[in-house]
Formats: structure tokens, sequence, C-alpha cells
């Protein structure tokens, strides 16, 4: 595996380890990671600390031509958000571990000029997967979807709408998310 995949993949172990979501990401330039992050929703209570998020805000203030040399690796493909922070710093190139548990944004990155290689990971995969399988509501929570099953590869997850599908409320009322299901709010959530 790439070297900084592999980082990425590190990165989304220790946020799973911290009972976060497993999404890892890292920034390289010219060669060297610069900044290195995971998902921290569940951590931090925040809904925009995305893996790509952390790693930007790891590297700290940088010069444009830093951000336009470098490359962001990151274990799942790039959601809306990340794919705008992406062509706000003019980040020419983008490696995801995969695409079949959340489609990301990389056709229109590949519109905005940014290249865009999926590799498809077997160990990114089986992360999310293992992930989802584990935590539906929470992994619903973080990519705004009352049902994972929308965002999934049928050939890949074979039955998964049935095994992932979250308890629905009464109609028309929202599923809040569920504490007593094996994660915790962060300290920031609580106050
Ligand atoms: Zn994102």
């Amino acid at each position: 595996m790439d070297p900084f995949l592999e980082a990425a993949l590190d990165e989304a172990r220790v946020g799973l380890a911290d009972g976060g979501i497993s999404i890892g990401s890292v920034l390289v330039h010219r060669g060297e990671i610069i900044g290195r992050g995971h998902n921290r929703r569940v951590q931090r209570g925040s809904p925009i600390l995305h893996a790509e998020m952390d790693a930007l805000e790891n590297a700290g203030r940088r010069a444009a031509m830093v951000y336009r040399e470098s490359v962001l690796h990151t274990t799942l493909s790039p959601c809306a958000m990340c794919r705008c922070a992406i062509v706000l710093y003019r980040i020419p190139r983008v490696i995801a571990g995969e695409s079949r548990s959340f489609m990301g944004e990389g056709e229109w990155l590949r519109d905005c000029s940014v290249s865009v290689e999926v590799v498809q990971d077997g160990d990114c995969v089986a992360l999310m997967k293992a992930f989802v399988r584990a935590h539906p509501e929470l992994w619903n929570e973080h990519i705004g979807e009352e049902e994972s099953a929308l965002r999934l590869d049928p050939v890949l997850w074979p039955g998964t709408s049935q095994e992932t599908a979250p308890p629905r409320g009464r109609a028309g009322t929202p599923t809040p998310p569920t504490p007593s299901s094996g994660w915790k709010p962060g300290p920031a959530a609580r106050g």
C-alpha cells in the first residue's frame, strides 16, 4: 500500500480506538506529511472535523503554494464539505482509499481539475464496513442520512440495507442518536 495511505489508515484506526468514526487523512507536501488527522465527530462533538478537515487543521497555516504542491490522502472518498476545502486551497491531487461505503465527490472534484485516484483498498473497505455494521446510527448521523443504504455499493454490501437500517422513529419524527449504542458524545457535546 502507498505509505501515505497507510498513514491515513493508521489515523483511522487511532480514531476508532478512541471511540470515533474510522476515517483518517494525511496532507503530504513534497513527500512529507505536514498534517494528519482523523474524524473527531464523537471525540469533539464536532460536525465539521472530518478526517480531511482535521488533517488541514493540524497542518496549520500554510502559504498558498504549499497547498498547490500537496496531495491529500484519505481513507474514504471526500464528502461535499471536504471537497470544497480541497478546491478552496487548490490542492491538486487526492488519493482516496475507497468509495464503496460512501460515494463521495470524486466526479465533482475532477470537474474542478483535481486529480482523484480511488484505489479501493481492501483494508480501507474492511475498516469502514466493520464500522458501519457496528454503528449504523453514528454512520447515518455522520453522512446526514436517515438510511446509510442509499450510499452503499450493493455488490460489495449485499443485504446491508437490512442490516444497517437504523430504527425508525414515528413518521415525521427524526430518530435521535442513541448514546447507549456504543459511543459517547465528547465533552463539547455534553456542554
Ligand atoms: Zn468530509
